[in-house]
């Protein structure tokens, strides 16, 4: 039995967000009865972050579900989810990227990712440094990778209480996605995701742009690890 009402925190934060904003529903950690709550309240987008965790579930769980890989992703671990994945949430490497390409490509796949940032403060996050992002594209390895679609930028805020921090890097994220769509992407309508914004912070993220928030705890309640 599941003692939290998934749908009722589902419905409440569908409806403070814009009907523009995509809601990935963060189901890590939690059995796949959560997820098939969601899916009965008709969310079908979901992200998990650990490899063996989402391919049980995406296993038993119905195959029009849109599965985001939001972790860390080990180069290694990509061939898994090759086959089904519809989204690899935090691209923080070429070689990452290189490795989803050559897989993708395996099963005649395109498969869409997004860039992650590192502007947090915190050591521990994974992501490009703006500069490291700037290089990377500037080096236009990636041009040449026929199946992977770079659709836009993720990042997580520092976790502190500091609000206007989190604004802070919300919006520097903001403005770097400007340059990059700018210089890189203008006449490509795919590169369009901002996905910023997580249970704690999410309405914050919207009002700094965000596209995409993906969110646990406030749909599933806290985890146990
Ligand atoms: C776990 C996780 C989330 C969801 O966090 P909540 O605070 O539970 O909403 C969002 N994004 C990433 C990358 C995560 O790892």
């Amino acid at each position: 039995m599941i003692d939290i009402d998934v749908a009722a925190n589902l419905r409440s934060i569908r409806e403070t967000l814009p009907n523009d904003v995509k809601l990935v529903a963060v189901s890590k950690f939690h059995p796949a009865e959560y997820v098939e709550a969601a899916y009965a309240a008709g969310q079908r987008v979901f992200g998990e972050s650990h490899e063996q965790e989402l391919s049980r579930k995406a296993e038993v769980l119905p195959k029009d579900i849109e599965w985001h890989f939001i972790g860390h992703l080990q180069t290694n671990k990509v061939k898994y989810i090759a086959p089904y994945i519809a989204m690899v949430d935090a691209v923080d490497s070429m070689k990452l990227l290189k490795e989803i390409n050559k897989q993708a490509a395996k099963y005649d796949r395109v498969i869409d990712v997004l860039l992650e940032l590192h502007i947090a403060e915190e050591a521990t996050k994974y992501g490009f440094t703006l500069d490291a992002c700037r290089e990377m594209l500037a080096a236009g390895e990636w041009r040449g990778l026929a199946n992977v679609r770079i659709c836009g930028l993720m990042m997580m805020a520092s976790n502190v209480d500091d609000e206007e921090q989190i604004r802070d890097e919300f919006n520097t994220a903001a403005a770097f996605f400007d340059e990059v769509k700018t210089n890189y992407f203008a006449d490509n309508d795919s590169f369009r995701e901002r996905s910023w914004g997580m249970s704690g912070d999410y309405m914050e993220a919207v009002e700094c742009r965000s596209t995409m928030v993906r969110i646990g705890t406030a749909i599933f309640g806290p985890r146990v690890y």
